[in-house]
């Protein structure tokens, strides 16, 4: 009994007729097999088993798992972060000398990476309106590859045309990719409408606590679903098993969430629109919206859990707005528990410009809120407080 422990050595996990009930972490970046032919059988996908967690880890297939049964896919994959998942598609799937379509009010990332990376790499990108089918469709080239929208924009809300888009990219042979962030599987879901790929930032409202960073996207093609893979296991946009984790235990609440946050944001929306000081409320959901009917037609009454609104007196008065809530977290996201509230000018859309800002109707007295799990009759008050302390110059 004198030998020394090898402290180097594992132990081994502790037997338990029982299992655990809540989901195991394992955060282990390599896995053991017993001799090459069991590994052979692993590559050969003869075996299930896991090898070096950059290629996959159960954390990743459980939440993957998940995400794949509200979109209705299979085989999705979890990556780092949303941008990750917008990057494993635009550049795992293109080619030099091809040609990518974006929505022209994409998130802010997206936009760029359209604007200056996919270009140093010689594919060629353009912007358009996607709230207006014919005028996007004539925008497709004979070297367009992929069509990259989301379904409500960011900050305005505008609901694209997704129907006439897709009829018109599927008579070409254009590949639709959708980014579901804002709109959630449960607002709406890109296969039941003919997109070839979906992805989500799963850090916003399907994690929905604002701590964990993560990305999912799904194609129908395997094929497609093979080559997004391979870019993102290749480029190391592994997920962590720990914030995988996170993101899973928020989905057992999402449809709970969801729900709330949206029941909520139509109750401030219509509250907002009744304030002194608000020169206009913005909710797909409501009657006044530019795209009411199609946001009927494609969300049902679905209107999202964002809201956009606009106050008199400039930025002066939007200082005001905001030092006026301090319950409210004045933080550019969306998804979180609690209601964060964006400005747009001073934040995402800031390198656009006083004129790119203006074209898209965003001006320093718009703000963008991303309704949180707080009794709505306490936002609704929190809100009319802080826009009427807005208005008062000091
Ligand atoms: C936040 C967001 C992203 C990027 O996701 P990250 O997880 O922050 O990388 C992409 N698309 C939309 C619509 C988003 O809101």
């Amino acid at each position: 009994m004198d030998e020394k422990p090898v402290l180097v050595r594992r132990m081994a996990w502790p037997e338990s007729a029982s299992r655990p009930v809540g989901t195991p972490i394992q955060p282990s970046v390599v896995y053991a097999s017993r001799d090459p032919d069991m590994l052979d059988a692993q590559y050969e996908g003869q075996i299930a088993g896991y090898t070096y967690a950059r290629e996959g880890h159960p954390n990743a297939t459980v939440l993957a798992r998940k995400i794949d049964q509200m979109e209705g896919a299979e085989g999705g994959i979890v990556l780092g972060s949303g941008m990750a998942a917008v990057a494993a598609v635009l550049m795992g799937l293109v080619r030099a000398g091809d040609h990518v379509l974006g929505g022209d009010q994409l998130y802010g990332r997206s936009l760029r990476m359209m604007r200056d990376d996919l270009p140093r790499l010689g594919v060629a990108t353009s912007l358009a309106d996607p709230t207006d089918a014919a005028g996007f469709v004539a925008a497709i080239r004979p070297e367009t590859r992929l069509i990259l929208l989301e379904v409500v924009s960011n900050p305005t809300l505008r609901v694209a045309d997704i129907a006439g888009i897709i009829a018109g990219a599927q008579a070409r042979g254009v590949l639709v990719a959708i980014d579901n962030t804002f709109t959630t599987p449960r607002g709406f879901q890109p296969f039941v409408h003919g997109a070839d790929i979906v992805i989500h930032s799963v850090t916003k409202l399907l994690a929905g606590h604002s701590d964990a960073t993560l990305g999912y996207v799904a194609a129908r093609d395997p094929a497609l679903a093979r080559a997004i893979y391979d870019f993102a296991t290749t480029t190391g946009m592994t997920p962590s098993p720990f914030d995988c984790w996170l993101a899973e235990r928020g989905l057992y609440s999402f449809d709970l969430r969801y729900d709330r946050a949206e029941s909520s944001a139509r109750a401030l929306a219509d509250h907002l629109a009744g304030l002194p000081g608000v020169a206009r409320v913005i909710y797909p959901n409501r009657p006044d919206h530019p795209d009411h009917n199609r946001a009927v037609a494609l969300l049902g009454d679905r209107g999202g859990h964002m809201v956009s609104f606009e106050i008199k007196g400039g930025r002066a008065a939007a200082n005001r707005l905001t030092r006026a809530a301090p319950n409210i977290a004045f933080a550019p996201t969306l998804g979180d528990i609690g209601t964060t509230l964006s400005h747009p000018a001073s934040s995402s859309h800031r390198g656009l410009g006083p004129e790119g800002r203006a074209a898209l109707g965003i001006s320093e007295g718009f703000f963008r809120v991303s309704v949180g799990m707080e009794p709505p009759e306490l936002l609704c008050a929190e809100f009319e407080a802080a826009i009427a302390a807005s208005q008062v110059e000091a």
